[in-house]
């Protein structure tokens, strides 16, 4: 099972997933290497196999 920690980025950053910006405020979830990237970067690695 994947537990994926969704939050609201506190600061900006970039998205490890995407390589794009990511904005203070913007959600946020922390995958299973315990990075940092969009809410639905993630959801979109949830489907690879
Ligand atoms: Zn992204």
């Amino acid at each position: 099972m994947v537990i994926i920690t969704l939050m609201k980025a506190r600061f900006d950053g970039k998205c490890k997933s995407c390589g794009d910006d990511i904005r203070k405020g913007k959600e946020i979830a922390k995958n299973a290497d315990d990075v940092w990237v969009h809410k639905h970067c993630v959801e979109e690695l949830v489907d690879l196999p």
